[in-house]
């Protein structure tokens, strides 16, 4: 079955109302459909929509970054923690498996202990989307072999 890759341009603002990303003044984003290129709530929506478009488009938490998972916080020991005298509030690590890798921001440095958290920056949070269909095209052999949408000039970062 041959599968599709949609550009679209977006605005997202938290529940608060306040814009936290755009594509506005750049490239629109590109996702191969299917390949979970885009968070779930808002492809399941975009799929269904045609070339110019536009929909404000509201995805929970769970269809978005997911919940806060308090399970992903954790207290290191400063010992531990490799340079640990230059470490500060802000820092990310990548931790994980080779598959699931998650970044791991510092939130929190003390006399004895750094703490890191796991969650996406956006976890817990209700996110809303104002959207704009730029392109739906069919999507190339190569596009389909490597699982994801390629830019116009056939460059891209793997
Ligand atoms: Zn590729």
């Amino acid at each position: 079955m041959s599968k599709q890759v949609m550009s679209f341009h977006y605005t997202l603002t938290n529940s608060s109302g306040e814009s936290m990303d755009t594509s506005q003044g750049k490239e629109p984003l590109m996702f191969l459909v299917g390949e979970g290129g885009i968070i779930p709530g808002l492809e399941k929506v975009l799929v269904k929509m045609k070339t110019g478009e536009r929909k404000k488009v509201v995805v929970p938490a769970v269809e978005a970054y997911g919940e806060f998972d308090e399970t992903l916080i954790h207290q290191a020991p400063r010992s531990e923690v490799p340079g640990s005298d230059k470490v500060k509030v802000g820092d990310t690590f990548s931790g994980g498996h080779e598959k699931n890798t998650s970044v791991f921001t510092v939130t929190k440095v003390d006399e004895t202990h750094i703490t890191l958290d796991g969650n996406h920056s956006l976890a817990g949070q209700e996110l809303t989307f104002y959207v704009e269909i730029v392109e739906v095209r069919e999507a190339t052999a190569e596009e389909l072999q490597h699982g994801h949408a390629h830019s116009p000039g056939g460059h891209h970062h793997h």
